[in-house]
């Protein structure tokens, strides 16, 4: 595989876009929350989800699942870029600061939901074969940015074994801790029994974070019945003992690709961290991105 032949450009925290290596499948990211090099792994180049979030930055997003991936082609992909970082010379060519010539993690992180790939386990099994291989863990981390839904399935928990394997961890989405809400900001159907069941069973194979997106919309997200309803929701994940490493929150730092996108407010630093002291006084880990 030759060197990418786009043309070269320094990647900020603003440019994210996956084309930039010219590579189908892998995409290197600066991430604000990462604090390096993220190698970004997509699972969805068809653009496709089983949700349609209200924030997502996916340009047309459609309805439906990851296509069938090219293992091999994965393979070859994720060989080439990590030779390219690890021995090549793309830190230069992107003219990254010193202090982000790290690779702080593989994140598969794509232009839809990953679980929803049908051979979602062998992909798992491959980028930890090679990544470790490459001798990039545990200094770098393997992490699985999933809005969670379809944990249910053998392939995703099988999925998930994999990830634990490397002592990975899920970034589960929790935006929001009522019915109403998720149907309002994720456009998701999710019951409140079937997020706890995916949450308990997603913690039980690999260790879990929650990630929130917190901003306004329509003056009914983060009204303070929702802020209610979200603590009242950890405590039961607490009296369910579903062990949560982490929560993490952030709001939107990039324009949406929605319709919505013109009427959402970005949560500022404030609010942010008055949600994370009353979750910190509950005892959870918290972290906030502005
Ligand atoms: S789950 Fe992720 S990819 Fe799917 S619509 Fe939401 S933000 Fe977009």
């Amino acid at each position: 595989m030759k060197s990418p032949n786009t043309p070269l450009q320094a990647l900020t925290t603003t440019n994210h876009d996956r084309d930039i290596a010219g590579l189908k499948y892998i995409y290197p990211v600066i991430s604000r929350r990462a604090g390096g090099l993220s190698i970004g792994v997509n699972f969805n180049p068809n653009n496709a989800c089983n949700w349609r979030c209200i924030y997502c930055q996916v340009p047309n997003l459609q309805r439906g699942a990851a296509p069938a991936m090219d293992l091999a082609l994965l393979e070859d992909e994720l060989r080439f870029f990590l030779n390219y970082v690890q021995q090549g010379d793309f830190f230069e060519q992107y003219q990254l600061a010193p202090d982000q010539r790290v690779i702080k993690d593989i994140a598969i992180s794509g232009n839809g939901e990953p679980t929803s790939l049908e051979n979602f386990e062998q992909a798992l099994a491959s980028i930890g074969k090679i990544a470790d291989a490459a001798g990039i863990f545990p200094a770098s981390h393997f992490v699985l940015i999933t809005n969670g839904s379809l944990v249910h399935q053998a392939s995703t928990q099988a999925g998930l074994m994999q990830l634990a394997r490397y002592h990975g961890e899920v970034w589960f989405k929790l935006d929001s801790a009522t019915e109403q809400g998720r149907k309002l900001i994720n456009n998701s159907a999710q019951s409140q029994q079937k997020l706890l069941e995916n949450l308990k069973t997603a913690s039980r194979l690999c260790s879990t974070k929650l990630q929130t997106c917190v901003l306004h919309f329509d003056e009914q997200t983060w009204t303070q019945h929702e802020k209610q309803a979200y603590l009242q929701l950890l405590r039961l994940i607490q009296e369910q003992q579903i062990k949560i490493e982490k929560i993490m929150l952030y709001t939107i730092a990039r324009p949406s690709f929605q319709p919505e996108a013109a009427d959402l407010i970005k949560a500022d630093l404030a609010e942010m961290n008055a949600l994370a002291t009353d979750i910190e006084a509950m005892g959870f880990d918290v972290g906030v991105s502005g």
